[in-house]
Order: C-alpha cells, then structure tokens, then sequence
C-alpha cells in the first residue's frame, strides 16, 4: 500500500517541451522521496486537439528523461461515464443549468455589460459568464434541449458556494521541512464555470477532480499558472463529497522573454532538443533539476 500517490497529467495535443519536463521530473522526484507512486494520466478529452501520435511521444518522452511509472495509464476520453456520474449528482443536487448561447453571443453579451462598466474576470483573463440562463424556465429549458440545440451545463457558482462553505487548501513548499500554509478558495472568481456540453460529459474542472479521487492522488504537483484553479477544484470536492489532495503549485519554465512556455510562444519541443544531441541529464540542468 502507497501512501502517496502523484501523477503526471499531461494534454496530447502537441509535443511536450521543458515545461512539461520539469512538472514531471518534479512529480517523478517527490514521489520518490515520500517513498510513493508515481502515476500518469492523459487528459485527452478535447477530441479536437488530442492526437494519437502526441500521446506516443509523450510516453518516449518520459522514458527518455528516465521517467517510469505505475501501470495502467488512465486516459480520461476512455471514463466518460465516471464524469457523466459526477455530472448527475450535480444535476441532481439543483447546482447546474444549461446555458445556450454561442460564443458569439456569449461575447456580444459582454460587450453590452462592459458599456456599464469593466465585466468581471476569471483569473485566466476570461470574461465571466454574462447570461441569465439560470432564470430560464424548466419547460423552457427542456424545450431547447429536445430541440437538440447546443448547450452548456454550468455550475451555479453562489448556490455551490452557499452549500459548501467556506473551503480552503493546503498548498506545500517542497522538501522535508517544507511548510503548509492553508489558501482560502475563491470560487467565486470563476463565476459559473462550464462543466459539460452536450456533446461532451466534462470539462477540464470536473475531470480533473473526478481523476484525481478515483486514482488516490495525495499530492497534486502541477504548475503556478493552475493556482487558482484548485477554488474551483476544491469547491468540486466539497460538492462531490471526495477527499481533497495537498497541493504544490510549481513555478513555471519560461523563455528568455520571462514568458510561460506554450505551444502559442513554439517552445521548442523535448524531441527537437533530443534530435539536436541536448541529453535527459542536460534537460535536468536546463529545467534546474540537475545532480
Ligand atoms: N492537463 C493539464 C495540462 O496539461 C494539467 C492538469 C493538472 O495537472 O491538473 O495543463
């Protein structure tokens, strides 16, 4: 028996590159040094964007870094139903509406509340939900989901906060003497988030702490720029009834612009590094992780 497990979740839709190899050399080493598992897991629930050929690098990737890790991987397109679930519960509780505007609507809708005044954001720079869906009837509701119209099942932030409380996180430092502090959640920053769409069950949010309790994860190691996230996560746990994991936000690996590496700045990819004759020690000093 494990008694800390940490995972690795990395996105097939396009080639890791030292950011990523930091995240996950930092998970790898943490695991190790509290003497538990080390998991990965694909989130590939964006059909659109995720390749098979993404995913096979990712797994020569780590090899290459000396990553190893507890089999089976668990790749999140193949457990909707377990996010479909959690979705019913939600559903079932009175904490998620279908909205259904388009984007463009979404975006007009803004446009007319910042004539008021500058419209609220989410901490990814996103302009909160502007809609009123929430008011819309029951018949209503059903009606245009008969219909087949698009649509988007939201949480209903307020009553969600209003239920669960006040809700906080451990957010570690590293290392054996590493102190904890606690980090009061802020869900309401989000506003109401989407958590399915019709023609998918879940959303990065709710897969992500669905995953997180089924697989046992103790210690969520992931980047500073999912920080805020965990209000959202937490606010998901509480509702869901799952334990909620100690956190430790990382900071990033950026370009000689100070910026986050992305495929939007072309970071340079693991397998073009290789190609190049950088080796995994190399990467290790790169990413200020080397021995
Ligand atoms: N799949 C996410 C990403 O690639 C990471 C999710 C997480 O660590 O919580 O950014």
């Amino acid at each position: 028996m494990y008694t800390s497990v940490l995972r690795f979740a990395p996105s097939p839709n396009g080639y890791l590159h030292l950011g990523h190899a930091y995240s996950a050399l930092l998970n790898f080493d943490m695991a190790r040094e509290l003497g538990g598992r080390f998991i990965l897991r694909i989130e590939d629930i964006d059909a659109a964007r995720c390749r098979p050929e993404y995913e096979a690098a990712i797994y020569e990737d780590l090899r290459w870094l000396g990553i190893s890790w507890v089999e089976p991987v668990r790749r999140q397109s193949q457990h909707l139903a377990d996010y479909q679930a959690a979705i019913a519960k939600l559903e079932s509780a009175g904490l998620v509406y279908p909205s259904f505007e388009s984007r463009s609507e979404i975006n007009a809708l803004v446009t007319e509340r910042e004539r008021h005044g500058p419209w609220p954001r989410d901490p990814d720079g996103v302009p909160l939900y502007p809609g009123r869906a929430r008011q819309m009837s029951m018949v209503e509701r059903e009606r245009r989901r008969r219909a087949g119209e698009p649509f988007a099942l939201r949480l209903a932030t307020d009553a969600a906060v209003a239920r669960a409380g006040v809700l906080s996180w451990s957010e570690t430092a590293r290392g054996p003497r590493a102190e904890t502090r606690r980090v009061t959640a802020v869900p309401q920053q989000w506003g109401d988030v989407v958590l399915a769409r019709k023609e998918l069950p879940t959303s990065y949010h709710l897969s992500v702490v669905v995953d997180d309790a089924l697989q046992g994860v103790t210690n969520v190691v992931r980047g500073q720029d999912l920080f805020w996230s965990t209000s959202i996560h937490r606010l998901l746990q509480a509702l869901l009834g799952l334990p909620d994991p100690v956190y430790h936000h990382h900071r990033l690996i950026t370009d000689d612009d100070g910026r986050k590496l992305s495929k939007a700045t072309h970071a340079t990819s693991l397998r073009e590094l290789r190609a190049a004759g950088v080796s995994a020690a190399d990467v290790k000093r790169m990413v200020g992780l080397g021995r």
